[in-house]
């Protein structure tokens, strides 16, 4: 009996997205996002659904013999017990488990260092005991999330998405979303004040807006002083709906 080569599978070379949830991102705001690096956190969720991340922990570095924690600039030393207590006593109840690791670098540092597998130290050996370790109920773990953060001159972050499959010493380039639902009400109204109504009013007539959402853009543009095109929206609403009537 023959058995046919199986192809490569395009989709598993594919680069993955990594997804959160709104509150990921905020605490990822607070956190990592402001700080100087290196700082790090732990980032957990559903095997069922594994990039994607529900949980976020950021954590104190380990101590060194002198009880000082172990970071700086260019490096940051995990608490592995603290690590651990948080994915066994808080994820694994809730069916939650690791997913991996968010970390900041030094400017310019993009992307994770390999490191010695001797001392257990730099990105690609940590990840990979950390799946080699895996003791999930199903022991599932097949993927490492490990975006790394730079924050620009301006004091901007800049965050460069990575997974590190299990058994592969390469990471793989990964993109990463980030919830809409985070965008501040702040930087809509600073993104509405640069439109036109020429930008506004195909959108706003779409049809792809809820209701609530029309009433709300109309709200914000007599707020940030574009009266016109919002009195303009209205006007065009009213003619609609005696079209509407009228038929
Ligand atoms: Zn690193």
């Amino acid at each position: 009996m023959s058995v046919p080569v199986q192809k490569r599978n395009k989709k598993n070379v594919k680069s993955p997205t990594i997804t959160m949830t709104p509150e990921v991102y905020r605490l990822y705001r607070q956190t990592i996002g402001q700080k100087e690096p290196e700082t790090f956190a732990l980032l957990g969720g559903r095997l069922d659904n594994p990039f994607h991340i529900t949980e976020y922990k950021f954590c104190p570095p380990c101590k060194d013999r002198h009880g000082r924690y172990d970071a700086s600039r260019s490096h940051v030393n995990v608490d592995h017990e603290f690590m651990n207590w948080v994915i066994d006593h808080e994820w694994v109840p809730n069916g939650k488990y690791m997913l991996g690791v968010w970390h900041s670098h030094p400017a310019g540092c993009t992307s994770p260092s390999y490191g010695d597998p001797g001392s257990n130290q730099g990105d690609v050996v940590f990840f990979s005991s950390c799946l080699n370790g895996d003791d999930s109920p199903d022991e599932n773990w097949r993927n490492f999330i490990a975006p790394i953060t730079t924050l620009d001159h301006e004091g901007k972050d800049l965050i460069h998405g990575w997974v590190l499959p299990k058994g592969s010493d390469r990471p793989v380039k990964a993109k990463i979303k980030i919830p809409e639902a985070e965008v501040s009400l702040y930087d809509a109204l600073g993104f509405l004040k640069q439109c036109t109504d020429q930008d506004i009013r195909p959108w706003y007539h779409s049809g792809s807006l809820t209701q609530e959402m029309r009433e709300w853009l109309i709200c914000s543009l007599r707020l940030i002083g574009q009266q016109k095109i919002a009195e303009r929206l209205l006007d065009e609403d009213a003619a609609q709906e005696r079209v509407d009537f009228t038929v």
